[in-house]
């Protein structure tokens, strides 16, 4: 049996911020699988090049920092010039600092802010200039499980997603009636390299497994069919959503 038409992505081309890694690295892979031409993204170009490595297809790299506004219209320019023309963002880049707000600096605030939510806007600005102008393409921001609810430690982090949903339904209402479907999709606990000191963490790692219906930790790949859904024609006319990957934690108490 073969996958319906309306889920057939092969051929077009992905970009996938900070995929030098895990949950980046596993949605770039899932997109390579599915047939895309892929583009790596992170700050390192030795570790993306082992990590280009590590995925069949046709898979390009581009060393670019998404929090800085010239490098990130400079690295589109180029991928969309070596590689051809973007079909498919994922503004995937990100990072976590845990620290209690009083205690929480100003040089942080606005690290965790660049990282997580301006980089989305530079980012989407730039691959939006052109998908606009083309009448069509699909843009997945990766928020959170705390783009709705959050706890102690973690305000700024939350405060990032909960935007970044916000910037999600902000980009659909602008882009929309030029073809470009913008959609967000927030995971759940995950492990991976982000989240090492959690699942380290004996106490909390068992909290998470309690919390969540499914009863585990996610893994980077139970991302992956939300992402290639909502990179598909089948998602045409979804648009401004967040759908949540967090074996169903987000929806109990
Ligand atoms: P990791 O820390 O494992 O990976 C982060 C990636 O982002 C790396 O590839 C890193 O590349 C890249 N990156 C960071 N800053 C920049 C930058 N300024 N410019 C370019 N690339 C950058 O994180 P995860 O895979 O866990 O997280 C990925 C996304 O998923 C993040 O947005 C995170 O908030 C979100 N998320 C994660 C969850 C989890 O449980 N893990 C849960 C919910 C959301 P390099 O250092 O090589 O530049």
């Amino acid at each position: 049996m073969t996958a319906h038409p309306l889920f057939d992505i092969s051929g077009r081309t992905a970009l996938v911020t900070g995929s030098s890694r895990g949950i980046g690295l596993a949605l770039a892979r899932g997109l390579a699988e599915a047939g895309c031409t892929v583009v790596l993204n992170g700050r390192n170009a030795r570790r993306l090049a082992e990590a280009a490595g590590e995925l069949l297809g046709d898979v390009h790299t581009a060393v670019f920092d998404v929090t800085d506004g010239p490098s990130v219209a400079a690295g589109i320019a180029d991928v969309e010039e070596r590689v051809g023309p973007l079909d498919i963002l994922v503004n995937n880049a990100g990072m976590q600092l845990r620290a209690p707000l009083l205690e929480f600096g100003d040089a942080d605030w606005h690290r965790i802010l660049d990282t997580n939510l301006t980089s989305a806007f530079l980012v989407g600005r730039e691959a939006a200039r052109r998908m606009t102008e083309r009448g069509h393409g699909k843009i997945v921001n990766i928020c959170s499980l705390q783009s709705e609810v959050v706890r102690p430690g973690i305000a700024p982090y939350a405060a990032t997603k909960g935007a970044l949903k916000m910037l999600t339904k902000g980009m659909c209402a602008d882009w929309g009636p030029s073809g470009v479907q913008v959609n967000g999709l927030g995971p759940g606990y995950i492990e991976t390299e982000l989240t090492r000191p959690l699942v380290e963490d004996a106490e909390f790692s068992a909290w998470v497994r309690r919390r969540t219906p499914a009863g585990r930790w996610g893994r980077t790949e139970d991302l992956v069919g939300g992402v290639l859904f909502l990179a598909s024609p089948a998602a045409d006319f979804v648009s401004g959503q967040v759908l949540y990957v967090d074996g169903g934690m987000t929806s109990v108490l």
